[in-house]
């Protein structure tokens, strides 16, 4: 365990020349991949990790396929940018056209991989109607989980995921204002998985927070509750005997923690794949009182 404390903004550059927003490259599910399979040697949860890597590399074929998305109107992306509102909420988007059909190929390409009860909880991805894939679409987008199927959310969320990391990586940066909310993604309004320190460039040392939905990345300094802004008592945790690439940023202010995963500590490290790796680390943190404020939607639980 550690405690080492910073102060906001002491290793980032003057305000002014950060890149403040990172959308996403084309093959980040395929670097997601490698990462979980590199994860998954020797790992507890390595059969887990291997599923979702599998997941991953599904998902980047159907990205790399071209999946229908259609950006707002140019119309649209001024009003957004002069209001500072995410030009790609859900709630101003509605679903994609085709998304069922992304949904249901990514479920044909993990259930080989899984065992009999597994492939059975796919099922209702593969024969569910079109009606209530999108209901389920929508509690997951709302952040609703009391009434969504467990086993098909993982595969719900990644089809999203798809979709708009497919949107992201069309949009001009010009057209996405600040956030008003430094704790919710400037592109499309959802919440952070965590946070990553980014490697080279302008971004060298600067962290980001990577959004659950659409994977832009969005600069917040470090050393600062994204939660609530806070930035007096701010401590770090970190699993004795591990690498420091994963540490939990912990706000005594809101009593939450967001991880920081150190791609300066190691190059292929992923906010979402290392996220999922240091589950130990999330319940280290509970123990300790904190609440997680990051989403991982391979993760989402539904009711116990
Ligand atoms: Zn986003
Ligand atoms: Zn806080």
């Amino acid at each position: 365990m550690t405690t080492t404390l910073l102060q906001p903004g002491e290793i980032e550059a003057a305000a002014g020349d950060i890149p403040e927003l990172r959308l996403p490259p084309a093959d980040i599910f395929l670097a997601r991949a490698q990462r979980l399979e590199q994860l998954a040697e020797g790992h507890t949860l390595g059969d887990y990790l291997r599923f979702v890597a599998r997941l991953a590399r599904t998902q980047q074929e159907s990205l790399d396929a071209g999946p229908s998305a259609a950006l707002p109107s140019a119309e649209r992306l001024a009003q957004c940018r002069d209001y500072q509102m995410p030009p790609l909420a859900p709630a101003g988007l509605g679903l994609p056209t085709g998304w069922h059909d992304t949904a249901r190929r990514l479920a044909r390409g993990v259930r080989a991989a899984l065992p009999a009860v597994g492939q059975t909880a796919l099922g209702s991805i593969l024969a569910g109607e079109d009606a209530w894939l999108d209901a389920q679409a929508m509690q997951l987008l709302d952040g609703n989980i009391q009434d969504i199927d467990a086993a098909a959310a993982p595969v719900i969320g990644a089809a999203l995921q798809v979709h708009w990391t497919h949107l992201a990586h069309q949009i001009e940066p010009g057209h996405v204002a600040q956030p008003e909310h430094p704790n919710l993604c400037p592109v499309c309004g959802s919440h952070p998985v965590s946070s990553v320190v980014r490697i080279g460039g302008a971004k060298n040392g600067l962290r980001y927070l990577h959004c659950a939905l659409c994977s832009s990345e969005w600069h917040v300094v470090r050393a600062k509750c994204s939660n609530c802004d806070n930035s007096k008592g701010i401590a770090y945790y970190h699993l004795e005997g591990d690498d420091n690439v994963v540490r939990a940023e912990s706000c005594p202010a809101c009593q939450t923690y967001l991880k920081v995963i150190h791609q300066d500590k190691n190059p292929m490290a992923d906010p979402v794949a290392d996220d999922l790796a240091t589950l130990t680390l999330d319940l280290l943190m509970d123990e300790t009182g904190f609440t997680r404020s990051g989403i991982n939607w391979y993760l989402i639980h539904g009711p116990a």
